[in-house]
């Protein structure tokens, strides 16, 4: 069975900034417009072993935790198009937001809302992403129930 993941897409994701939130809960205001959202991963890790396959099971487990855990419901999109779309990213990767090489910043995500950005999460592929169902008992950072980065 799978791990219950230990957290639900915060907007940024790293060493320091996850045990900043574990103090301070981010709460933007900003709320989806509808309570049924598409996601759909639009690129995969590239530098590690993870196939798509069990990126895309983690992030439907993830979700659906989440969905238990909210009013909202996720739905993996059938077309290019989805509400959320999950990129793993390298560096400048047009957001505004370059990642920083392995270790520090994880991943993050945008606030809920009507931007076309809005929910997109992406993860730094200078990460070495692994499934580890044990991460959460290890005290690991861990993503989506066991998708766990580091160095
Ligand atoms: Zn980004």
């Amino acid at each position: 069975m799978m791990d219950q993941p230990r957290c639900s897409l915060p907007d940024i994701i790293g060493t320091s900034e996850l045990m900043r939130r574990r103090k301070r809960y981010a709460h933007s205001g900003s709320v989806w417009p509808v309570k049924e959202l598409t996601w759909k991963v639009r690129s995969y890790p590239q530098a590690s072993s993870l196939s798509p396959d069990l990126v895309r099971t983690l992030l439907f487990y993830a979700l659906q935790a989440w969905g238990n855990a909210s009013a909202l419901t996720f739905r993996e999109a059938p077309g290019a198009g989805a509400d959320i779309l999950v990129d793993f990213s390298r560096s400048f990767h047009e957001d505004g937001y370059p990642f920083d090489g392995p270790g520090s910043t994880l991943a993050h995500a945008f606030f809920p809302g009507e931007h076309p950005i809005s929910g997109d999460t992406h993860f730094d592929d200078e990460e070495t992403w692994i499934y580890d169902p044990q991460a959460k008992q290890q005290g690991q950072q861990g993503v989506g129930g066991g998708l766990a980065g580091g160095t």
